[in-house]
């Protein structure tokens, strides 16, 4: 739904919360309340009723007597009896041709004599609302009988429509303060509620943010407050971390992209020199035996200096569509290529390495792929007791297929202290000398540049390390 500019400034969460749980709380609540009134007030209605038909039964019996007698003295004497009981406003009794025999309280509700003598001669109970002048009046007829059953008189009791009345307002009036007292205070929940569980932890929240984004960017959210504002607080600081640490990375790499082509030329120069001094020494001499070495730390530079402008490279990628079985066996020969010419220490002498997977194909840049293989195998030959095992399939995750090339070994693993930083630039556990720490950051950059990623975990079918690289379907596969 569209929210109009001006409203959008007032269409707070509070407001929200008020409009959109007071509301229709205070709906149900008030049609609930306005039905049960109805249901409150017809109960009113009718005990009130039910009283003066008690008194009028209850002085039926004397009436009947003292009319048979004809005796007026009884007759006053059992209609005043029924104001004994604060209900009634008028008693009157008729004979059976409805002439008014005795009357007690007021006049004004009397009926006329030939509505009396029909009424006695039905020999119905009846009770009915009137107007009497301004006053409603509800009046009550019994028919009274004489011994022998026959209907002799009718007796008419009153009472005042406003006792009715000023009883249900007075009902009515209580429901609806009820009522208002009830949406206060619901009111009062919401808004509260509201400050403690939402408003205060966003409030800090926001706040927060305005910290990072004008003062400290290395400032985080304090995590409090409810679970889904918690997680919120932790993903912002998830995602300052990642911006961060790939802003530090891409700087790392146009800072080491930018010195290793400096070096570059240099060193080659140096190298180039030292070949050309070796050519005209004796090579098992003290000074042949230098240059030499010379000539070997040179080229060891060459290999970091070309890890460095690996990591740092940004090239768009050419992509083509390649066998995976072909890219491993090109990365396993340069990478068993490298570790001889370094003098890498090959696990314990010479390993047995499996690969296993049926034909695949895949659209990768050949050679950024194969930095990312190459690094891989080449520390598994590194770690590795005397196997490596090299598969590949592919997996199909809530619909979307991405490719898996696993490359396992049977070496030490790697240790929980060193996962968080294993794929930083420069880390190593090699001895100064022998590890640039460049391999699987480049590995790293190379798998993300195709848009996949790299996981580690402990290899289950070898025991030592299993480096994933999981490369999302771009094209059809098999
Ligand atoms: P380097 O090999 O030059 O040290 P890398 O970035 O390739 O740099 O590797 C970083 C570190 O990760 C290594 O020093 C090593 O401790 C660890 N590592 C990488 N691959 C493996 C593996 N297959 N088994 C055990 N440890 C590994």
């Amino acid at each position: 739904m569209q929210i109009p500019g001006s409203v959008k400034i007032l269409y707070t969460l509070r407001l929200a919360l008020l409009a959109g749980v007071l509301i229709p709380v205070v709906l149900v609540v008030a049609l609930a309340g306005s039905w049960s009134l109805r249901l409150l007030e017809d109960q009113v209605n009718q005990r009130m009723q039910q009283d003066i038909e008690l008194i009028a039964h209850a002085i039926r019996l004397p009436l009947s007597h003292a009319l048979e007698r004809d005796r007026i003295g009884s007759i006053n004497q059992a209609l005043n009896s029924a104001f004994t009981i604060d209900v009634v406003y008028g008693a009157y009794v008729y004979d059976e041709n409805g002439e008014e025999v005795a009357r007690s309280g007021r006049r004004a509700a009397r009926v006329a004599t030939d509505q009396a003598a029909s009424l006695a001669a039905s020999g119905d109970q009846l009770g009915e609302f009137s107007q009497a002048g301004n006053e409603e009046i509800f009046s009550y007829f019994v028919p009274l009988t004489d011994a022998g059953g026959r209907i002799n008189g009718l007796l008419q009791l009153t009472r005042r429509g406003s006792d009715f009345s000023n009883y249900i307002a007075m009902v009515r009036a209580t429901a609806w303060f009820a009522l208002a007292g009830l949406c206060l205070l619901l009111a009062i929940i919401v808004i509260g509620g509201h400050h403690y569980a939402l408003g205060r932890p966003l409030r800090r929240m926001l706040e927060g943010i305005k910290q990072i984004r004008s003062k400290d960017s290395q400032a985080r959210l304090v995590i409090e407050g409810p679970a889904e504002v918690r997680n919120i607080s932790g993903s912002i600081n998830n995602m300052l971390d990642r911006i961060e640490s790939s802003e530090k990375l891409a700087t790392i790499g146009r800072l080491s992209a930018g010195i290793a082509h400096e070096l570059g030329s240099p060193l080659a120069a140096l190298d180039g020199k030292a070949q050309q001094a070796l050519r005209e020494t004796d090579s098992e001499s003290r000074t042949g035996r230098c240059l030499t070495q010379i000539r070997s730390q040179a080229q060891r530079m060459e290999v970091i200096i070309r890890q460095l402008l690996d990591y740092g490279r940004d090239n768009p990628l050419q992509r083509v569509s390649l066998e995976i079985s072909q890219l491993v066996e090109q990365a396993t020969d340069h990478a068993l290529a490298a570790a001889l010419s370094a003098r890498d220490s090959l696990c314990h002498g010479q390993p047995t390495i499996k690969v296993e997977g049926s034909p695949l194909r895949v659209r990768v840049d050949a050679m950024r792929f194969d930095q990312a293989l190459s690094n891989l195998i080449g520390n598994a030959l590194h770690a590795c007791q005397s196997q490596i095992r090299i598969s590949w399939d592919v997996v199909d995750k809530s619909g979307s297929q991405s490719t898996r090339i696993m490359i396992e070994d049977d070496g030490d693993g790697i240790s929980e202290d060193e996962l968080p930083n294993l794929f930083d630039p420069f880390f190593t556990t090699k001895p100064v000398g022998q590890g640039t720490g460049l391999g699987l950051a480049v590995a790293h950059a190379a798998v993300a540049d195709h848009g996949g990623h790299i996981s580690v975990a402990r290899s289950e079918s070898l025991g030592g390390a299993c480096f994933t690289i999981h490369l999302p379907a771009s094209a059809p596969q098999a």
